[in-house]
């Protein structure tokens, strides 16, 4: 089983009647559930007014796969959260970031840069091309799909170049944006991922949950690989001569 921990900063019962019209369980329910109904994923949830925002050291230690989504509480996730999960993400484990966490502080933490980007709220169709079919994250999409209504994220997007760029998207306004992208920081593996607007519809979409789902499964933590941050001493492998 992959231990799924999906993260958010609100629980459904704070969201707004706007999302929770779209989304009765609220977006954490909405990203919750496309994992709750596969079998090889066991799932909890977790909200930044839990203590230490719901994110402990038992937690972490029993997360195989992290998924981030936040909006507009990114400041108020503590420090020594944001260290903690950066120290599991480079021991192994799996970080999902969606759509407006591209500007937490873990995203910011793990990339080092601002993490910024053009938006626009407009309701754009938004086209998206994949361009490395044979990734494993992209089993089972097409070419390109559409999203009905999106929020536009245009580039520049302020991040380091990606160990691997899946997806492109095109939006009706003009504007393009790298999607889906790929990084490895230490023994993690982290996916960023565009779609997902409180307000719209797009993690009701096939491919949307389909990538996900994929995507949970390539970044879960290997436990073998589960490795102490510290240097270790080696012995020589060949006696000198
Ligand atoms: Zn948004």
């Amino acid at each position: 089983m992959i231990h799924v921990t999906v993260w958010n900063e609100d629980s459904a019962a704070e969201s707004s009647e706007k999302v929770l019209a779209v989304y009765p369980q609220g977006v954490l329910g909405a990203v919750a559930a496309m994992f709750e109904n596969q079998q090889d994923f066991q799932v909890r949830t977790a909200y930044l007014s839990q203590e230490e925002a719901g994110l402990t050291e038992e937690i972490l230690e029993d997360t195989d796969v992290l998924v981030w989504w936040g909006h507009c509480k990114h400041g108020l996730v503590p420090d020594e959260v944001v260290t903690r999960v950066q120290q599991h993400v480079l021991r192994g484990m799996g970080l999902i970031v969606l759509h407006s966490g591209h500007e937490s502080r873990i995203m910011q933490r793990l990339m080092g840069t601002q993490c910024s980007l053009r938006w626009h709220e407009n309701n754009d169709k938004e086209r998206l091309f994949v361009i490395e079919p044979s990734h494993p994250i992209m089993r089972g999409v097409p070419a390109w799909f559409e999203l009905e209504a999106e929020e536009m994220y245009g580039e520049r997007f302020d991040i380091p170049k990606p160990d691997e760029l899946l997806a492109i998207g095109w939006y009706e306004s003009g504007d393009v944006f790298r999607s889906a992208c790929c990084f490895n920081r230490g023994y993690g593996k982290i996916f960023y991922f565009q779609p997902g607007h409180e307000t719209l519809r797009s993690y009701y979409n096939e491919y949307v949950k389909l990538i996900l789902q994929n995507a949970a499964r390539w970044a879960a933590r290997n436990r073998e690989l589960d490795r102490p941050l510290r240097s270790e001493f080696a012995p020589a492998l060949e006696e000198k001569r």
